[in-house]
């Protein structure tokens, strides 16, 4: 008797998830919104304005700037 009967106790290899999927997803993910960001003309870079469909609005001074 060999000590491959072990291997029906259930002890198979442990499951491997590939967590590298995801971590590309991110990526992406990263790049779209870094272009779409635009800094508010009265707060300086360091404030982005927030993204809306006819409009983008700073949430810190409240500027609005409406597009065309
Ligand atoms: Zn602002």
């Amino acid at each position: 008797m060999g000590k491959k009967s072990g291997e029906r106790k259930g002890k198979k290899a442990p499951r491997k998830r590939n967590r590298v999927k995801k971590s590309s997803l991110y990526e992406a993910k990263e790049g779209r919104l870094e272009r779409k960001r635009t800094p508010c003309p009265k707060c300086g870079a360091g404030v982005f304005m927030a993204e809306h469909e006819n409009r983008m609005s700073c949430g810190k001074c409240g500027y609005t700037k409406w597009k065309k």
